[in-house]
């Protein structure tokens, strides 16, 4: 596998996303919420990524894949970018299915972005200008709530914050501290695989040596 993240931010990276696995499976039990049998899958859902290191840890998984396997999902996110750009063209959000989802189920899951794992279930975040702000969770979430007759003050919502805020540092490690000098990233997942693995603007050796 090609090291493209220092083995201890990747190492650090697992852990917050383990930690954003169990704040999830803390407020589905609640719930009792599960994917299983949903007529949907959130993997059409269009969604913008952006950080570095995500995009770094996802082409490290890709990296591992065998180069057929690579390349059929590089072409499969031209696709996906060509057919999304038309539709946003048009005016309409697309809801086209991400070109890492092979027969309902994600071909990078160990790799899968913060987006991929926090979706679904009711959440709350704290906005560094101190505005909170609520999402409801996906439609059999909200209907669970309904159905169960949660009052307002006892739903169980995951808190994204301090995840969030993780996430951000662990951004600002791999970047050597200039963040606020490098462009900022705002991509789909494809583009992602089509940009291949993000050149960092002031380090050549990606592994964070220089
Ligand atoms: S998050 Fe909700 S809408 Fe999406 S697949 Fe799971 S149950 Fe279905
Ligand atoms: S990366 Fe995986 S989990 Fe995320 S949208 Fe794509 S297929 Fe789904």
């Amino acid at each position: 596998m090609e090291l493209i993240l220092p083995p201890k931010l990747a190492d650090e990276l697992r852990v917050l996303y383990e930690d954003m696995e169990k704040a999830y499976d803390g407020v589905a039990r609640r719930l009792g919420h599960s994917c299983d049998g949903c007529p949907d899958n959130c993997c059409d859902s269009y969604f913008l990524h952006h950080t570095y290191i995500e995009w770094a840890f996802l082409w490290q998984g890709l990296s591992a894949l065998p180069e057929d396997h690579r390349r059929v999902l590089v072409s499969r996110a031209n696709a996906y970018e060509l057919e999304a750009q038309k539709l946003i063209a048009r005016g309409k959000r697309p809801k086209l299915m991400c070109p890492l989802n092979e027969d309902g189920r994600c071909s990078l899951y160990t790799h899968r972005l913060m987006v991929c794992r926090t979706h679904g279930v009711p959440a709350s975040m704290t906005r560094p200008d101190g505005k909170q702000l609520k999402f409801p969770g996906c439609f059999r979430c909200q209907e669970l709530v309904v159905d169960q007759g949660f009052a307002e003050h006892e739903l169980p919502l995951m808190e994204r914050t301090e995840l969030l805020q993780r996430l951000v540092s662990l951004e600002q490690e791999f970047l050597l501290g200039k963040r606020h000098i490098a462009p900022k990233v705002k991509r789909t997942i494809s583009a992602m695989l089509i940009g291949g693995v993000p050149e960092l603007p002031h380090c050549s050796d990606r592994t964070g040596k220089c």
